[in-house]
């Protein structure tokens, strides 16, 4: 389906979970690791210049995945960021089929300042958001808990975050499996 703009948005026949993430987060790898499909997600362009939402079918699930553009560096531009705050909350506006965002943070990171502003937004938005840490292989396992509890304790005062904060590495293909259950939880017809 590729890059549409929010005009020509795909009816809501279908459920929809949404990525975010800032650049270069390793959102595109995560996005092919759990569909399995290399090449579905397109490969991450030149950092802040992607504009527009990226939808991929999930066919045999009935699911859609809404790759939402990654919203520059840690020191993103005041202009980057509120860009991308207008698209994404025209596109959350009565979204009602899409039921939920998956932030990913790299678990070398953790939580930045443009981070939390883009928390800002989801929590006003109401749509439930779950923290996906990304590239868990590039740090040892008790970083991966420090991080990961670090995070738990930040998103209690949030109220559309999902509490369970997710670690992934798609390299190593960790978490993935389990990722893409709780994706497949959300869909009507889960036995
Ligand atoms: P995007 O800009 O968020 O779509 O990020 P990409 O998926 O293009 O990944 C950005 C960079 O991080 C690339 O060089 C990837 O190879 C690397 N990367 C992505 N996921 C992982 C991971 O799980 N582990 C490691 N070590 N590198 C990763």
């Amino acid at each position: 389906m590729g890059a549409v703009d929010l005009n020509h948005l795909p009816p809501p026949d279908r459920i929809e979970v949404a990525f975010a993430g800032r650049s270069n987060v390793g959102k595109s790898s995560l996005i092919n690791a759990l569909t399995r499909q290399n090449g579905l997600a397109r490969a991450s362009g030149e950092p802040g210049r992607t504009r527009e939402l990226n939808f991929f079918n999930v066919d045999e699930t009935g699911l859609r995945i809404v790759d939402l553009p990654g919203y520059g560096y840690a020191k993103a531009p005041k202009d980057v960021v509120e860009k991308w705050t207008r698209l994404t909350r025209a596109f959350l506006r009565g979204r009602v089929n899409l039921k939920r965002v998956y932030l990913l943070i790299d678990s070398r990171h953790g939580l930045k300042a443009v981070d939390e502003k883009i928390m800002d937004v989801f929590d006003e938005a109401a749509v439930s958001y779950q923290i996906v840490l990304t590239k868990t292989d590039k740090i040892k396992p008790p970083a991966v808990k420090r991080v990961s509890e670090e995070i738990r304790t930040a998103i209690m005062k949030r109220p559309a975050a999902f509490p369970r904060v997710s670690a992934t590495s798609s390299s190593k293909t960790d978490g993935i499996d389990l990722l893409r259950a709780e994706i497949a939880e959300l869909l009507p017809d889960f036995a």
